[in-house]
């Protein structure tokens, strides 16, 4: 069947697949480093890329191709780049667009590591990077220069779960000349689509709602353009960050079950986000779903759902915050997002710590802030789990 005429859900389940012969129902862990050429001429061929077929491992295989398919269908590109991790997919994407004296600019509240390696590394080989507020479009327009190669958007982004209006970065990006590349990692491709909302570039750490069981590194990279893609593996090759094929298996299986993980932890997200919202001790819930979020409306437009992820702040601030993550039972104190299993941790001491607390305060969010990922638990599990919690407060 034509993949074009299945629903979401339909392609999750049996995206990249193709039956081998052996009757697996499931694609197979193809763990193998290498793959057997039938002749001398058949070796120089699939080098040459005049034949199609697999060579080595870390320039391709059966396992991570089926993953790479699937996904690449499910975000609408030609093709995709699985890599070792979601960080993997970041610098490859960098590597692969920002030469010696290219400038990006990027959102001020991305992962704290996707903008580390601009401004500390890619620095030293003369890369110039301006991180600003992007939900404000003409903070974009004007922090772009003549050698802008790059806009890297976030969104949602973490954790002050800003939403940036894709449509429009990627007209500011065309009319300028360079590319539009969007983390879709707290969306999903079940949530949002960025390369048809305009994006060149799309990607994901899989280790969160990709694979969804917080057992698993990884990222992959979706891309419009076959020359794009082809330079991004090229990259991708030579960086050696590729997805090994047990990996891709477990990711796949992790894949099948996206529409209704997301489904059901949005479900709960909005309830506890709404729960949260009218609790005496919570001062501020950032949730997309939330009527009172800034981005609301755009998020309507632009996504699906409005996802599993929520940030607050106590009334009490960080001391507050530190005493909620202490108590709480049901969800875990641990960094990392998007599992089945409700996960709680607080981005100024943890995953954004890297960050300068002025850089932190202009990224959209203090130091009392707490990330709440919602798992697939019972939502009055979680909300009275909470409810003690904030009782100790
Ligand atoms: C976790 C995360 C990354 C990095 O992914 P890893 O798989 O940990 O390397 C990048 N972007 C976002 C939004 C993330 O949440």
């Amino acid at each position: 069947m034509k993949s074009a005429t299945l629903g979401m859900n339909s392609k999750l389940v049996h995206g990249g697949h193709h039956p081998d012969g052996s009757g697996a129902v499931n694609v197979p862990i193809y763990q193998t480093s290498t793959f057997a050429f039938e002749s001398a001429a058949h070796g120089a061929a699939l080098f040459a890329g005049e034949e199609k077929g697999y060579i080595y491992t870390r320039m391709g295989n059966p396992t991570i191709h089926a993953l790479e398919e699937s996904v690449a269908d499910l975000e609408g590109g030609v093709g995709a780049i699985a890599t070792a991790s979601g960080m993997g997919a970041v610098s490859t994407v960098y590597m692969a667009l920002l030469d010696q004296g290219a400038h990006m600019v990027g959102t001020a509240s991305v992962y704290g590591p996707s903008r580390g390696f601009v401004e500390k590394h890619l620095s030293r080989f003369g890369v110039e990077s301006t991180f600003v507020d992007t939900t404000c479009l003409d903070n974009i327009r004007e922090a772009v220069r003549p050698n802008t190669k790059l806009i890297y958007v976030e969104s949602p982004s973490n954790p002050a779960m800003q939403v940036t209006d894709i449509a429009g970065a990627a007209q500011i990006a065309h009319e300028n000349g360079c590319m539009l590349a969007v983390d879709n990692t707290f969306a999903s491709p079940y949530l949002q689509r960025p390369l048809a909302l305009g994006a060149d570039i799309v990607l994901h750490s899989v280790t969160k709602f990709i694979n969804g069981h917080a057992d698993v590194v990884g990222g992959i990279v979706v891309v419009k353009d076959e020359e794009v893609l082809a330079r991004l593996h090229n990259v991708m090759i030579h960086l050696g960050g590729n997805m090994d094929p047990h990996q891709a298996f477990l990711v796949i299986r992790g894949l099948k079950t996206l529409g209704v993980r997301v489904e059901r932890a949005q479900e709960g997200a909005g309830k506890i986000a709404r729960w949260l919202e009218a609790h005496p001790k919570v001062e501020s819930v950032r949730y997309i779903g939330l009527p009172s979020h800034p981005q609301h409306e755009l998020a309507k437009r632009q996504m699906s759902g409005f996802g599993a992820m929520i940030a607050f702040e106590l009334k009490g601030g960080l001391d507050a915050g530190r005493t909620l993550m202490d108590n709480v039972r049901l969800a875990t104190l641990a960094v990392s997002l998007g599992g089945v299993e409700t996960l709680i941790e607080h981005p100024a001491s943890m995953t954004h710590a890297s960050m300068s607390r002025e850089a932190r305060e202009a990224a959209g969010f203090s130091d009392g802030l707490v990330r709440y990922s919602v798992g697939i638990e019972d939502a009055a599990d979680l909300i009275a789990d909470l409810e003690q919690a904030l009782a100790k407060v």
